[in-house]
């Protein structure tokens, strides 16, 4: 197995999913110790990786290990948390947005909560693919890992996942990483390698959806107009071209009369691009940072979404007490804020260290999608971290 140091190598994000104790740290490193062979890879021992260093996302503490490692053609950041509440924290949060999920199920135990948990969580933030690992193969008769596979493929079906083409690799994680050369052992781990080089795919800039521009910053040039500045979310934006400049309750209509990047015009700016947009009739006292310039028609505004929350603990920094129905407070996300409603889903009240899925509702439009991370802050400190599971309007 070689990779060639010459060719540029894709960027991918991946993380370990799945209950405890079904051997994600044990499988993350023998992914490490396998391809620390091919030499560009360094080997994180397993109690490296289990005491994760704990980071501040979004005002939260999480526990996450992030390990890198280079493939054939593509180099990974990896992410495995040791506990439950981290990875819950972690997916809900967008700590770490994943490109696609290893699933690892001890074929001992077959699906738990946690394994359920986890898929409904990674479906609902957005991952898009999923192999799975059976693990722990060591353990079990080959029916039983049949089994497990038929168990796993609906599961990923009922979970909104390609459950029919989704890789399944069954192996022992601790054989591999002890070294072990059969087909359970390391084998396994590169049929695992060869899965997710092919079926995960590496997000690429979209060109060719409705452009969507999220406005950073504004500014007025005498003589000309209101210039709005903001990175190139995605679509191309070309002179004349229809627009609308939404969020904060107001849906304004224009057009682009010049298109800038690095502070020259140009005949079109593309994804990604730092650009400025320089718009027809609008006066600068209408433009907020945190709206958007989007290809006219292309979004909608609403106040009502549906969302996953997670509500910071005590120690975290969080409430001490309970969130209940009509709870008020404001919402952080991208670059604005705005005041919002949430009303718990199917029970009473959340507890500090809970999560569960909320409605919202705010107090003044804004384009929100699904996938989309927030935050809710008391007095400027975070108290829930959630993402954006559907748009209600
Ligand atoms: P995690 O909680 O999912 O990260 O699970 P760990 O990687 O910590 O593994 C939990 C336990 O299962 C440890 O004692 C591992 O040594 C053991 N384990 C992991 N993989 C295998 C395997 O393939 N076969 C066997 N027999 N034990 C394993
Ligand atoms: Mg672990």
């Amino acid at each position: 197995r070689h990779f060639s140091g010459e060719e540029e190598q894709q960027h991918c994000n991946v993380g370990t999913i799945g209950h405890v104790d079904h051997g994600k740290t044990t499988l993350t490193a023998a992914i490490t110790r396998i391809l620390s062979k091919d030499g560009a890879t360094k080997y994180i021992s397993y109690a490296e990786i289990d005491k994760a260093p704990e980071e501040k996302a979004r005002g939260i503490t999480i526990n996450a290990a992030h390990v890198e490692y280079m493939t054939k053609n593509r180099h990974y950041a990896h992410t495995d948390c040791p506990g439950h509440a981290d990875y819950i924290k972690n997916m809900i949060s967008g700590a770490s947005q994943m490109d696609g999920a290893i699933l690892v199920v001890a074929a001992t135990d077959g699906q738990m909560p946690q394994t359920r948990e986890h898929l409904l969580l990674a479906k609902q933030v957005g991952v898009k693919k999923v192999v799975v690992f059976i693990n722990k193969a060591d353990l079990v008769e080959n029916d039983v890992l049949e089994l497990v596979e038929i168990e796993m493929r609906e599961l990923l079906e009922d979970f909104g996942f390609d459950g029919l083409n989704s890789p399944m690799i069954r192996g022992s994680a601790l054989l591999a990483l002890n070294g072990d050369t059969s087909e359970l052992g390391e084998n396994s781990v590169w049929k695992l390698l060869d899965a997710i080089d092919s079926y995960f795919s590496i997000p690429t800039r979209d060109n060719t959806s409705p452009f969507i521009l999220p406005i950073d910053n504004a500014f007025t040039v005498p003589g000309r107009g209101t210039v709005v500045i903001g990175t190139l979310a995605r679509g191309t934006v070309k002179k004349n071209v229809e627009a609308e400049l939404l969020g904060f309750g107001e849906e304004i209509k224009t057009s682009v009369s010049d298109v800038q990047v690095f502070k020259k015009s140009v005949p079109v700016a593309k994804a990604g691009d730092n650009m400025g947009a320089l718009l027809r009739g609008v006066r600068i006292q209408s433009v907020q940072r945190g709206m958007l310039l989007c290809a006219a028609g292309s979004q909608v505004v609403g106040n009502h979404f549906e969302a996953k929350v997670y509500f910071l603990t005590r120690a975290e920094g969080g409430r001490s007490k309970p969130i209940t129905s009509k709870y008020i407070q404001q919402l952080f996300s991208k670059t604005w804020n705005v005041p919002c409603r949430i009303d718990v889903i199917g029970s009473e009240m959340l507890m500090p260290g809970e999560h569960g899925s909320v409605y919202l509702t705010l107090l003044r439009k804004m384009v929100m999608i699904e996938g989309q991370p927030f935050t809710i802050r008391e007095n400027h400190k975070t108290v829930g971290t959630g993402i954006i599971v559907k748009v209600l309007n």
